[in-house]
C-alpha cells in the first residue's frame, strides 16, 4: 500500500492533498493490471472519496475474500517452495473468477 503523508500525499481519486485530520483507506497491491478494479491497487485516498465511488462495494468485497484467503495460510510453511506451491492453490480460485495477481503476503 502507498505511504501517506498528511499534508502532501495526493488522494487517488480526487487529487486533492489528504488533510491532517481526514479519514483516508488504501489497498495493497492485490490485483493485476488486466483487472477492471487495478487502479485501486496500491492506491490510497480519502474514505469519503472512496465510498462515493460507484465501485466500492465491489472492491471491499475483492479485498475482503483477499484477507481471508491470507488469514488461512498455514503457519506451518517453511520453504520459499512451500510457500508459493500454497500461493498458486489458495488463490488459484480467487484468481481465475476475478484477476487477482497473486502478491499474498510478501
Ligand atoms: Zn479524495
Amino acid at each position: 500500500m502507498g505511504m501517506i503523508v498528511r499534508g502532501q500525499s495526493r488522494c487517488h481519486l480526487c487529487d486533492r492533498i489528504m488533510g491532517l485530520f481526514q479519514r483516508v483507506t488504501g489497498f495493497p497491491a492485490i490485483l493485476g493490471s488486466d483487472h477492471p478494479l487495478h487502479h485501486f491497487s496500491d492506491a490510497i485516498m480519502h474514505k469519503a472519496c472512496f465510498d462515493a465511488h460507484p465501485d466500492a462495494q465491489r472492491m471491499r468485497g475483492l479485498y475482503d475474500r483477499w484477507l481471508r484467503v491470507v488469514d488461512g495460510r498455514p503457519r506451518d510453511l517453511k520453504s520459499l517452495e512451500e510457500i508459493h506451491a500454497w500461493e498458486r492453490e489458495a488463490f488459484g480460485k480467487l484468481y481465475a473468477e476475478e484477476g487477482f495477481a497473486v502478491h499474498p503476503t510478501s
